[in-house]
């Protein structure tokens, strides 16, 4: 039996994104109307086969709602989001289906994220008896190809979520999500919740599945360290958008953008020639609510003049990546 296939491009990037929005209409209370959330403004990446992109910014920042938009959760309310060169907006049904099964979600709690109810092969065969036309025979050879490639036993298929470590659950958690092996895999802080002993066989697995199935990996994390270790790219947000993004070397060796630049100074370091200079920032993220004029990073940036809290910096090229802040050939 055959499962369905999307059209494929050959060459060319996996997923592209260009200027994704995603604004939520809430409430202000009775008798108060409504108010506008942005959380996402105007995003634009493209993620390579068997590449990793890295999104990184603090919590608020639209990470999760960057994922949301990536895994057909939701809608964008503007933009343009391409799976395999299919532009999802244009997309019928049968291909919306299709496109489903091509990109998958870990997410950042393993406790949570598996039925405790379920058994693990009830749970790693749902995904393949809705979308594909695989036997039950076929299935349960799937189910344990994949169970060995994350490093976990026959056996352990019909045993129940409580009878695993943290580390295990996130290693069936992965083997859901790869078993219809997706081009694209979104992984929401995938290692946060467990252990540091944890942390790198996590890591690790991700890295490995990737060499060996050419899955391209949307890396959502709040941890420059975990980020230096599995990315290719790096994409940095500030309430909604991007302020700088490119290659994760670049980035790293010269962060330009004041926001990164902060970012990577509150990294700790072991090495002593890894240490950077602190950059204290003051404040807290602004509320996407009442988000500030200008430069969105204006209230806490050190280097910040008037123009900044007046005029918005678009996105554009500086040395080897894309930065938004109007002061930095000067910082
Ligand atoms: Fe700082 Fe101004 Fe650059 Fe924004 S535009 S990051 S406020 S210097």
């Amino acid at each position: 039996m055959t499962e369905p296939e999307i059209s494929m491009l050959p060459t060319g990037p996996l997923l592209v994104a260009n200027n994704l929005t995603r604004h939520y209409l809430v409430s202000r209370g009775l008798f108060k109307g409504h108010a506008t959330v942005k959380a996402l403004n105007g995003v634009s990446f493209s993620l390579q086969r068997g590449k990793t992109l890295a999104v990184v910014g603090e919590s608020g920042c639209g990470k999760s709602t960057l994922a949301r938009q990536l895994t057909l959760i939701e809608a964008p309310t503007a933009g343009v989001l391409q799976i395999d060169g299919v532009d999802v907006a244009q997309a019928d049904a049968a291909t919306l289906k299709a496109m489903r099964h091509k990109v998958q979600m870990v997410f950042q709690n393993p406790y949570a994220s598996l039925n405790p109810r379920k058994t693990i092969a009830y749970t790693l065969d749902e995904p393949l008896l809705i979308n594909t036309t695989l036997s039950s025979a076929e299935r349960a050879q799937k189910i344990d190809a994949m169970l060995a490639k994350v490093g976990m036993r026959p056996e352990h298929a019909r045993r129940y979520p409580h009878m695993f470590s943290g580390g295990q659950r996130q290693r069936i958690a992965i083997a859901r999500a790869m078993v219809l092996n997706p081009g694209i895999v979104v992984a929401d802080e995938p290692v946060s919740a467990l252990d540091v002993s944890i942390q790198a066989q996590i890591l690790n697995l991700f890295m490995d599945l990737q060499d060996e199935l050419g899955t391209g990996y949307v890396f959502i994390s709040h941890n420059l360290s975990v980020v230096e270790h599995v990315a290719d790219d790096l994409l940095v947000m500030y309430l909604g958008a991007a302020v700088e993004c490119g290659a994760k070397a670049a980035i790293f060796a010269r962060p330009l953008h004041p926001y990164t630049q902060a970012l990577m100074s509150a990294t700790p370091a072991i090495r002593a020639e890894d240490r950077r200079t602190k950059i204290k920032i003051t404040g807290e993220l602004p509320s996407p609510f009442n988000a500030p004029s200008g430069c969105a990073f204006h209230q806490r940036c050190p280097h910040a003049t008037e123009r900044c809290g007046q005029e918005v910096p678009l996105l554009r090229p500086i040395e080897n990546r894309m930065v938004a802040c109007h002061r930095v050939e000067e910082i």
